[in-house]
Order: C-alpha cells, then structure tokens, then sequence
C-alpha cells in the first residue's frame, strides 16, 4: 500500500532545507535577539534575514514585516489592530462569506461588541463580486478583510479589485494568504492592500509561526503588551528558530514557485479528470478559472465525506472533508453552503490538496484506489443507483 498526503491545505511538512536553517538556533545559537551580546546578535542577525526574505517574497520592505505565532494570530492582530486604532463611535467591517474561522470569528467578537459587520456573499465559484464591496462601503467603513485563496475550494478571490475600490474611499483592506502565500505571486503593492498574514506550516515551514505584513503608516494598535519586540507591535522573545525557518521556507518558495506551479496544477488536472471520469455524478466545486494550482474540491453524491476520508484513510491516502464535526454532528461547511450546496451535497464533498512531494506514481494510484472506495460506499446507500452507462459530462 502507497501512503499519500493529500492534505497540503492543512498543513504541510517541514522542508528539508528549513529544518536545517532551524536546528543550529535550538542549540549553540540560543541568544535571545534583544540581546547586545554576540549570542544575541547571531539571533538577531537569523530574524531580520528572515524578514528580508519574507519580504521579498511579498513584494514588501522588511520594516513592513511582523513575525507572529501563525496566521489565526496574523488575522486576529489585523482585525482587532485595525478597528482598535480607528477613531470614530460607529464602526463598519466588510468580510466574506467564505473566509476562515480565524477571520469569521473575530468579526463576530466584533459584532458582539457593537461593531457593525457586513458578510458578502460569494457566487457559485466562490468568487465575491467587487461592486458588492463598493456598494457596502459606509462612511464608517474601517476595514476590508477578504482573503486571497480559499483554502476548501482553492478559489483565487479579486482583490487587486477589492484593493482599487478601497483606495478610492481611503479604507484599509487586510487578506488572509495563508493559502496563496508560497503557491502562487504575490506582490501588495499591486493588490493594494494594507495588511496580509501568512503562516509558515501552510509553506513548508515549521507550526506555530507566521508573520504580517504591515503597510507603513498603517494604523494598528498590539493584540498584545508586554515588550518592545517588533517595533512594540509584538511582545515576546522571538521565535528564533521558527522565524529562521519561515524565513527559509520563504526563499524555497521563491525559487521553486514557478516551476512547481506548473507541475502541481498538470498533477491536480489529471487527478480531477481522472475522477470526473471514473465517478458517476462527480463535480468540481469553485472556479476553475481562478484556482491555486494545488488543489480540487470535489462532491461524490450518495455518499458522507466522513466515511469516504476514513475508507480511504485505510487505503493510505489523507485528505479531507468539506465538513466539521462539531458536537458530534456533522455540519456542512459554511463555504459549501455559501456557494449554494445542498446540505446533502456539501457533506458529500472531499478535498485534495497536492504539495512538492506528490508524483505522478501517486496520482495513479489515487485514481486506481478512490473510484472503487466511494462505489463501495455507495452501493451501502438507499438512493444510489449506478448508471448503466457513464452520464454525459
Ligand atoms: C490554516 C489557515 C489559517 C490559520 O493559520 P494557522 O497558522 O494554522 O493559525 C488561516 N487562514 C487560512 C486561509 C488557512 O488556511
């Protein structure tokens, strides 16, 4: 039996190369980098080349860089900073439907605390429309936050639109690239936006570190206090180990995106086609015009994502489900719903995401093992009934 990680969105493994840029500040390099000493510095010097080159990576100035604890921390710094900062009684936040948790969530905090929110909805791609982000602009408006890539569908959203929009009415724009940062270019000056939060495990860097970038002369007030640390926006000794290996996996990101681009996307299109194929009522979920190259999210109709991604788990392939368990029912995920799925269908739904290490040996075996598993499945449904023919796509 293969063992194949489909699962990249979730988290990725830490790169050879970034592994070795850490271990030397685990052990005879463990200065603290506010330290004047020569400890200190050598720590000093592993953070801001790391700053260097997670700027370079977005397009920023390392002064625009702050290191975090990830991207949940990167979009709550942005959300709480920027409406914190802002002056004003009445406050206006825009988001989307289709953003993640660590985005939804703190605009609900908000919300509770007097903050008005506005969700747009997405189309049936999973795209937000960027006349529907000029049409809620408010007097009051404070804030944008809409992300780059989806992480279910993959969905690339408009936001050098977004961007122009909120330029002509002077509102900052945050947006969670987690997804996008390390897969496809990214430059903020073109997207026009103020901040944008990455994480390291999502780009072949370790978990639990992250960074924002932070357009100069933005207004943000701490999430924390309790130090100078990054130009007292962040207090807490750094990270050092952690920082040095984002900053890695940000340089491995750089040189390899082009060329992995093209070969992950010729991998995710085989292995799409290859299941519209062989499953019976397969469909692709999201645009597939505006798309990372890595990943396909894809409904099985008659059967639950849960017992899909069990079954194959015993087969040796990880992937996931379009589904959250939460207290011990199985909710369709709110991008699914949002782009108009049917309950029955969003729970029937599974994600694939490809990374670095995938081959054309895995895809092989993936669509020799995964048409099998979900007629299994089927056949244990009421409703299902196999077509005599393969239906017309
Ligand atoms: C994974 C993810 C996050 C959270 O990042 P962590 O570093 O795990 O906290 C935020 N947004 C998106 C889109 C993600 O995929």
């Amino acid at each position: 039996m293969m063992r194949v990680y489909f699962d990249h969105n979730a988290t990725t493994p830490v790169a050879p190369e970034v592994l070795a840029a850490m271990l030397p500040y685990f052990s005879e390099e463990y200065g603290n980098a506010s330290s004047i000493h020569t400890f200190g510095q050598r720590g000093r010097g592993a953070v801001e080349q790391a700053r260097e080159s997670v700027a370079a990576l977005l397009g920023a100035r390392p002064a625009e860089i702050m290191f975090s604890s990830g991207g949940t921390e990167s979009n709550n710094h942005a959300i709480f900073g920027v409406v914190g900062a802002a002056s004003g009684e009445r406050k206006h936040v825009i988001t989307s439907a289709i953003e993640h948790s660590a985005v939804l969530d703190p605009c609900e905090a908000l919300q509770r605390r007097g903050v008005a929110v506005t969700v747009l909805p997405v189309d049936r791609e999973g795209l937000v429309n960027p006349e529907d982000v000029r049409r809620a602009i408010r007097p009051e408006t404070v804030l944008i936050t809409i992300m780059l890539a989806n992480n279910e569908l993959g969905t690339l959203e408009p936001i050098e639109e977004i961007g122009k929009i909120a330029a002509e009415t002077g509102v900052t724009v945050h947006t969670d690239a987690v997804q996008a940062a390390g897969k496809v270019p990214i430059d903020v000056t073109r997207l026009g936006v103020h901040l944008l939060s990455i994480s390291a495990h999502k780009l072949y860097g370790p978990k639990g570190v992250g960074a924002l970038y932070v357009r100069k002369g933005t207004r943000l007030e701490p999430l924390m206090y309790g130090g100078h640390s990054e130009r007292d926006r962040r207090p807490g000794t750094e990270d050092v180990p952690g920082i040095a290996g984002l900053g890695k996996a940000a340089e491995l990101a750089m040189m390899r995106m082009k060329e992995e681009r093209q070969r992950i996307a010729a991998l995710r299109d085989r292995l799409e086609k290859g299941l519209l194929e062989r499953v019976p009522y397969a469909r692709v979920n999201g645009s597939r015009a505006h798309r990372m190259p890595n990943t396909t999210n894809l409904t099985f109709p008659f059967v639950e994502g849960e017992a899909m991604v069990i079954a194959l788990d015993l087969q040796g392939i990880a992937c996931s489900t379009g589904a959250a368990c939460s207290s011990g029912a199985v909710k369709p995920s709110h991008v699914l719903t949002a782009i108009g799925l049917a309950p029955e269908d969003a729970r029937a739904t599974l994600r694939l995401s490809l990374g670095h290490q995938t081959t054309n040996e895995e895809i092989d075996y993936a669509l020799d093992t995964i048409p099998p598993v979900i007629e299994r499945l089927r056949q244990l449904s009421p409703t299902y009934k196999k077509p005599v023919t393969a239906p017309a796509r």
